[in-house]
């Protein structure tokens, strides 16, 4: 059975992780611990395929931590050989819930000329189209995931070799992807046009890697080049190094502005800076949109806890750890009782009582999704004596689902779809509760004139409503996209 998520089910999450390298010994302990340390994009499942010009491809999948199944020697072992691709998942596309291993990436197609591996991060918007067509014409599909569309139409492709079928297939793909792929002796890394999922280029000794976050690079000592630019294929060989092609027709960049709130890592770095640096920059700015007199900031952990630090800053009241969370929730209760799960969040956080009694406190969050643990977190904070509570959040109003890899509630269930900010402050029967605007978090994210609403930097959907690639196979569901402004 996969893992329940850690800590939080109030949350969008991030959906998968993905890393490659070629050119070093041993390839599937560099991918092991560069998913270890991208395990908080998906914890549900992972996989590893290597190959060996001795002993061809070998590949693992399994559910579960990284930690707790691609760490023995035996499994590394049964993995040889220089190069290697590796993918941790929740799940986006796909047998959502109750996945099944053959959804487990990364994905295996034997070629005329050779085989390749493909894992893939993001989420494929017309694959219910593509996986219809494919199948008319005689592809048989293995798993229910939306990645798998891409091997069929590579293999379907005319072109010669396997990155010109892989540009070919990716052309005929509408959507958000980062994918890493491997042949027998190349390692190949693309993003998708607007380039809204990210993915970084390393360097380890005479080899390669590319990975999600430069996270992943840290731990196994690789430098940090540069990120792979929107609609960039690299395709590196462990003898002649890195060549680059621009496969796709131009498009101004919409990387997600979530990843820079929550998603990403906050020792990552993120267009020039670190995540944390400019999660800090939030709570700034967020402290002179939405100032208010108190004794304490406190963040709600982990992710509140940059934002909370830049809000305390620049209002000059004192931050305090005012809640604590339970480092080894998930480890402890393998199998909670029914009246310990009814405890929910009590069993992931604790408040501080000593230091929030009759106070006014500031509780800083990332994000507010259905609303159920920020209410829970007030009546705990109310519990413990504190006099005033006042909500400041870290991002706009999630309003708006997101179909681009990131696991979100329908549109019904979002708190921000069907509340204004007066209603959510009764909903939640706090004191006051002010999002960052739009144009705030821009701004703190290093666009110093703010959001461009004629043609916006970043994908920012899950605020707006202005979906930057429309999403065919939702709309054909019944999803109601935002009427366009007059
Ligand atoms: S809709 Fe939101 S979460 Fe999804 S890619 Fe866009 S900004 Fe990121």
């Amino acid at each position: 059975m996969p893992p329940a998520h850690p800590f939080d089910d109030d949350k969008l999450r991030e959906e998968c992780g993905i890393f490659g390298v070629v050119g070093v010994q041993d390839a599937a302990s560099f991918i092991a611990l560069g998913l270890h340390a991208l395990q908080h994009r998906g914890q549900e499942a992972g996989g590893i395929v290597t190959h060996d010009p001795q002993l061809g491809f070998n590949s693992a999948r399994r559910f579960g931590y990284v930690r707790d199944n691609f760490t023995s020697s035996d499994i590394i072992e049964s993995l040889p050989g220089p190069i290697g691709i590796g993918h941790v998942r929740y799940s986006t596309a796909g047998s959502k819930g109750q996945t099944a291993i053959r959804d487990v990436q990364p994905f295996f197609g034997e070629f005329a000329m050779g085989g390749a591996a493909i894992a893939h991060n993001g989420n494929i918007t017309n694959a219910n189209a593509l996986r219809r067509e494919l199948i008319e014409r005689g592809s048989i599909f293995q798993s229910s995931s939306d990645s798998e569309c891409i091997i069929h139409l590579m293999a379907r492709s005319l072109q010669r070799n396997i990155p010109e079928r892989m540009e070919d297939a990716l052309r005929r793909v509408e959507g958000a992807f980062s994918v890493v792929a491997m042949t027998r002796t190349k390692l190949i890394g693309v993003r998708d046009p607007l380039g809204v999922r990210p993915l970084v280029l390393g360097k380890i000794g005479d080899g390669w890697c590319l990975a999600s976050e430069t996270c992943a690079l840290d731990i196994i000592g690789a430098e940090f080049l540069r990120e792979i630019e929107p609609g960039e294929m690299v395709v590196i060989n462990a003898d002649t190094g890195v060549e680059s092609h621009f496969p796709f027709r131009p498009q101004p960049s919409k990387f997600c502005i979530f990843e820079h709130v929550y998603f990403s890592r906050p020792d990552s770095i993120l267009g020039g800076r670190s995540v944390y640096e400019t999660r800090e920059a939030i709570g700034r700015e967020l402290a002179k949109e939405s100032p208010v007199e108190a004794d304490l900031v406190c963040p709600v952990p982990d992710s509140g806890t940059p934002a909370a630090i830049g809000y305390s800053l620049e209002s000059g009241i004192p931050y305090a750890m005012g809640i604590i969370r339970n480092q080894y929730m998930g480890r402890t209760f393998i199998e909670p009782t029914e009246q310990i799960r009814n405890m929910g969040v009590r069993l992931k956080l604790n408040v501080n009582r000593a230091l929030i009694e009759g106070k006014r406190v500031i509780l800083v969050d990332d994000s507010v999704v259905r609303g159920t643990t920020s209410r829970k977190i007030k009546e705990m904070i109310l519990d413990a004596g504190a006099k005033e509570v006042h909500f400041r959040i870290a991002s706009p109003p999630t309003a708006w689902p997101c179909f681009y890899g990131v696991d979100t509630p329908q549109r019904e269930k979002l708190l921000a779809a069907t509340m204004t900010e007066d209603e959510m402050t009764k909903h939640l029967a706090v004191d006051s509760l002010r999002f960052i605007s739009l144009d705030g978090l821009y701004r703190a994210v290093g666009e110093s004139q703010g959001r461009n609403k004629d043609c916006p930097q970043y994908c920012d959907a899950c605020f707006s409503g202005e979906y930057p690639v429309t999403p065919a196979d939702m709309v054909e569901q019944g999803f109601k996209m935002q009427p366009a402004a007059e």
